[in-house]
């Protein structure tokens, strides 16, 4: 059998060569946009890169009994909760990313459901059909059963169908602030009104959305209620790696009282080194985000993030006014973020296929079909001309029969 797996080189190779090979393995900065969101203007990066690199080789398995390290780490904490309307004994746990926020959501509902529905022995989470597919991973990894229910017509949750799937084994119940395909809102305060009625933990996945809400909706654009304003939510997962601008890997987990945080910790003693106490599921990991998510937090501050929300309100309307331009394609009216587009008359497949084969690197939704857009605070006119001009080239081109591959429309 042969393998024509890399073997790791008898010599070291020169430093310079690692570099011009580094240098030539990333797509063009045009094509590979889209596959490098989210990311701020070039200021706000370069501002995390400078704490990141800082503390990149400090351990952040030590964040709960390091002083400089725990203090930054619940200062970043402090700054996420207090845009979210939180009561007084909110807290939060700094992750590595909407999955690491949803799972932690999802193990403490299940711990608090052992102490709260202990008669329930084999538990079940209920969440639209549109809710990320982080929810049926971690329910997957912590033997929770997922239930996902039917949309409405406009394709937020339907509650109705959400009340009926309720039954003597649910735990909890969730919806997105908004939902990655399409960018809409799950009715939050409704679905609230069924977790307080059944006494279920509600969850809200603001992944995508919830750096960004507060600041539109102090630009006066209202959003419909989401936070921990509705009084069900028990807890809120947040990207800052998305439209908190920070670097790679940072989210945030909100949960409404300290009380609620406990369900999330494990902190194990049974081995020789007693007991075994870290923030979240990582041991080892780099000091690096937490640094520079309270670095790029300070920076931008309420005002760099309302001035940041404005410009990506402006490039998102840009954008979508040159998609509409092209004959057949229409922008799909969405709540926040991402911009999805779609066709009536053209075939979607033939169009991503169309943009693949040109080199664009995109993600995609079968149900109604949409090309999700990561509209960022580093997407600018150079990006938006030549996406827009390759799409009309395309759309001719499927217009007039021609067939130049299907691509499926997945993420
Ligand atoms: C991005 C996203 C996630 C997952 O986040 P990662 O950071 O990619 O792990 C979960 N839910 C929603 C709504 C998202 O947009």
């Amino acid at each position: 059998m042969t393998h024509d797996r890399t073997e790791l080189p008898a010599e070291g190779v020169p430093r310079s060569t690692l570099e011009a090979q580094l240098k030539s393995m990333p797509p063009d900065a045009v094509h590979g946009h889209w596959s490098r969101a989210f990311r701020g203007p070039e200021d706000v990066q370069e501002v995390g890169r400078m704490a990141y690199n800082m503390f990149l080789s400090d351990n952040g398995i030590f964040s709960l009994r390091s002083e400089y390290i725990r203090r930054i780490e619940e200062e970043v904490i402090g700054m996420c909760v207090s845009l979210f309307n939180a009561p007084e004994d909110a807290s939060g746990t700094f992750t590595s990313g909407g999955s690491e926020s949803n799972y932690s959501a999802l193990h403490a509902m299940r711990e608090w459901a052992r102490e709260h529905h202990p008669h329930i022995t084999a538990p079940e989470v209920i969440v639209p059909f549109s809710a990320h597919p982080t929810f049926s991973k971690g329910c997957h990894y912590f033997g929770l059963k997922l239930v996902r229910t039917a949309l409405g017509k406009d394709l937020r949750a339907d509650v109705s169908a959400m009340a009926e799937a309720i039954g003597p084994n649910t735990i909890a119940i969730a919806g997105s602030a908004p939902c990655w395909p399409y960018g809409l809102y799950d009715p939050i305060a409704a679905i609230s009104d069924l977790a307080v009625k059944h006494d279920l933990w509600m969850h809200v996945d603001a992944c995508v959305g919830g750096y960004l809400a507060p600041f539109v909706e102090s630009l006066g654009h209202p959003l419909p209620a989401w936070d921990f304003r509705v009084p069900g939510v028990k807890s809120i997962s947040a990207d800052l790696h998305k439209y908190g601008y920070c670097p790679k890997p940072a989210s945030t987990v909100l949960w409404r009282s300290e009380s609620l945080k406990r369900f999330h910790h494990v902190h194990p003693e049974d081995w020789p080194g007693g007991p075994y106490q870290m923030q979240g599921f990582a041991g080892s990991r780099t000091a690096g985000p937490i640094f520079a998510a309270w670095t790029v937090l300070k920076y931008l501050g309420r005002s760099g993030y309302r001035r940041l929300a404005a410009q990506l309100l402006d490039t998102s309307r840009r954008l979508a006014e040159g998609i509409e331009s092209v004959e057949g394609m229409y922008v799909f009216k969405s709540d926040l973020m991402p911009l999805g587009f779609g066709s009536h008359v053209l075939d979607m497949q033939l169009i991503m296929g169309g943009l693949r084969k040109i080199g664009w690197l995109l993600v995609a939704s079968r149900q109604p079909p949409l090309i999700n857009l990561p509209v960022d605070g580093a997407t600018g006119d150079a990006v938006i001309n030549a996406f827009v001009a390759d799409l009309r080239k395309v759309a001719a081109a499927v217009r007039a029969g021609a067939d130049a591959g299907r691509a499926e429309l997945t993420y």
